[in-house]
């Protein structure tokens, strides 16, 4: 379904991501770990069409997508969740929800769209006037999935959804995420949460200094010697 092909990005004349390739299957859950500045939300900015490729190729569906706009890319059915809860502050939660669905003609089906996800978010329902900037962390990386799921993707690139939530809400949200996928919405997810990404994951891939290190199914991946001594404690 999405396949990157020997990509390579840089920052000015500085690569973050040498000749990386990792392709996701129709209806996988596949994680990308690393440490911090491996490449992991570099990578799926370029995916998203958000930085330019210095060279390789990435396809969704068979459709170059590699350097194609971002709305281009949200149209064929790729939606990205941001890192840090970036839901835009100033707009309520209502708004945030209708920004996911801004390419959707079906206006009606949004509105049904929006109701079912009360259903799984209801804070978002009771909140739907507040400035999203004014809710909690927690509630905020909830909108920010919520906001991603309104476009109806194909595949969601997630990134750290985990990221800085108490550990009770960290749970919630790899069952958020492990929900879409059994509902049928393919994922590619960067986590730093190693032990979790790799026991719920298909397939995973290692990021060590903008290269894919190791590469493997989930539980090979937790096995494999060098990741237990290097992100695993153990
Ligand atoms: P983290 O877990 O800390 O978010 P990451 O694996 O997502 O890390 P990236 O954010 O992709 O890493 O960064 C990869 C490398 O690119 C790092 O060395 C980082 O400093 C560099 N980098 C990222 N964004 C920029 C930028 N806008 N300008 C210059 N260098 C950047």
């Amino acid at each position: 379904m999405l396949k990157v092909e020997g990509i390579t990005v840089c920052y000015g004349q500085i690569p973050a991501l040498r000749n990386v390739s990792l392709t996701v299957e129709e209806g996988e859950l596949v994680t990308l770990i690393g440490a911090n500045g491996a490449g992991k939300t570099t990578t799926l900015r370029a995916i998203s069409g958000l930085l330019p490729l210095a060279s390789g190729r990435i396809t969704f569906e068979g459709r170059e997508i590699g350097n194609a706009a971002p709305r281009t890319v949200l149209a064929l059915g790729v939606a990205h969740c941001p890192e840090g809860r970036r839901v835009f502050p100033h707009l309520t939660v209502r708004e945030n929800l209708e920004m996911g669905a801004y390419l959707r003609r079906d206006h009606q089906a949004v509105a049904q769209d929006m109701e079912r996800l009360f259903d799984r978010f209801p804070r978002l329902k009771e909140r739907l006037n507040q400035p999203a900037g004014t809710m909690s962390g927690g509630e905020q990386q909830m909108l920010a999935i919520a906001r991603a799921l309104m476009s109806r993707p194909k595949i969601v690139l997630f990134d750290e959804p985990s990221l800085g939530l108490a550990p009770n809400l960290v749970e919630r949200t790899f069952e958020i995420v492990s929900d879409i996928r059994r509902e049928g919405t393919t994922v590619l997810m960067v986590e730093q949460n190693a032990y979790a990404a790799l026991d719920m994951c298909d397939r995973a891939y290692l990021l060590e200094s903008g290269q894919v290190m190791e590469q493997g199914t989930g539980q090979a991946m937790l096995a494999n010697d060098h990741i237990q001594r290097a992100y695993l404690g153990g």
